[in-house]
């Protein structure tokens, strides 16, 4: 059966945002509902240009919710689930909000999805709930669940929780675990849009640690076609890792992105280590190229030019962040 209705949970957010626009773009018959419970990192106007889109709806309400996320399932085909508590530091001084959100929210949408018995359910997930990697070696799908901290805890969880749906109701659920994706319209708590926001302001950019721990980085695009790539060609119950061989550690991601501000090294501030943070992430996706055809497209620097002038260019999205909260981002 065709697809029609789709359901992106976390549509307001950074990785959300882009697939909604993707969605309605590529895909001009689908009707996509974004529900959203604007959370610190929701934010409407990284929807600006489609928010009177006439195939585009929002519904602002938690996962978590059953009656509601019960009655939007019976008006949808597919769901892709993004919504989640995602900064890791968030989830070391709190994480009973990651319990609530990545794992419970996680099992509402999906008991709701099989109960309405809609085509699909994909779950996005990340590479962090593989754990840490040493020097060599990437992430294959089969590799241990060994997540360090109670962010990739919660995800890891979720997955599971996924996984066990296929295997025991024959639910067609699909899984991608992705490496960290940067671009515009990113919550600037993260490393890249918190490192760009702080050394324009001359302020300094605080590296954890020693700053040579390593991550795989894509451009936010290329993982939107990932995403599109498993909902449509995807095997149920199969896992995809998604991942664009471009690693990076923090430390020279650091000295680039004050190299292309015209920045001194001066303003890097190493401090005291994130407790349980991963030292290496690598992916091996090779199972999506050949199963689904996807390859990732954005060449690194590329990505990272873009990145650097969209945040610099969009100076009222920035001020916007900055006025709702002040107190918990581009502070040191
Ligand atoms: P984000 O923090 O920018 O956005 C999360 C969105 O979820 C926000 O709009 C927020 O309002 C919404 N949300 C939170 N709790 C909710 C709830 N209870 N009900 C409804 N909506 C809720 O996150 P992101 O970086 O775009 O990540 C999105 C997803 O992708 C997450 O599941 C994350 O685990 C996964 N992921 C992210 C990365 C990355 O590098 N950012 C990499 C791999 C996987």
């Amino acid at each position: 059966m065709a697809l029609k209705r789709i359901l992106v949970t976390g549509g307001a957010g950074f990785i959300g945002s882009w697939f909604v626009r993707y969605l309605l773009k590529h895909y001009p018959t689908y009707q996509v509902t974004n529900l959203d419970l604007l959370t610190y990192a929701g934010n409407l106007e990284n929807l600006a240009d489609v928010a009177e889109h006439p195939n585009y709806r929002f519904v602002q309400g938690d996962i978590c919710d059953t009656t509601l996320v019960t009655q939007l399932m019976q008006e949808t085909d597919f769901c892709v689930n993004i919504a989640a508590q995602t900064h890791v530091d968030r989830s070391i001084s709190g994480p009973g909000l990651f319990v609530s959100t990545n794992i419970v929210g996680t099992h509402t949408l999906l008991e709701a999805a099989y109960r309405a018995n809609i085509q699909g359910f994909l779950q996005v997930s990340t590479d962090e709930v593989y754990g840490s990697l040493g020097p060599t070696g990437a992430f294959s799908e089969t590799s241990p669940l060994e997540p360090s901290s109670p962010y990739s805890a919660s995800k890891a969880s979720a997955d599971l929780l996924v996984l066990s749906y296929y295997k025991t109701y024959g639910f067609p659920v699909y899984i991608t675990r992705c490496s960290n994706n940067y671009g515009p319209y990113q919550y600037p708590e993260k490393l890249i849009p918190l490192f760009i926001l702080n050394a324009a302001q001359d302020k300094p950019v605080p590296v954890y640690g020693d700053g040579l721990n390593v991550r795989d980085w894509i451009y936010v695009e290329d993982h939107n076609a990932a995403l599109d790539a498993v909902m449509h060609k995807g095997t149920p119950g199969e896992v995809y890792n998604v991942g664009a061989s471009s690693e990076r550690n923090n430390l020279e991601i650091t000295r680039t992105l004050l190299a292309r501000l015209n920045k001194p090294e001066s303003l890097i501030q190493f401090v005291t280590d994130r407790p349980g943070h991963d030292r290496r992430y690598a992916i091996d996706s090779t199972k999506i190229q050949r199963e689904l055809g996807w390859t990732a497209k954005k060449p690194f620097d590329e990505g990272l030019a873009d990145t650097v002038a969209w945040y610099l260019n969009n100076p009222a999205w920035v001020q916007g962040i900055r006025d709702k909260d002040a107190d918990s981002i581009l502070a040191v």
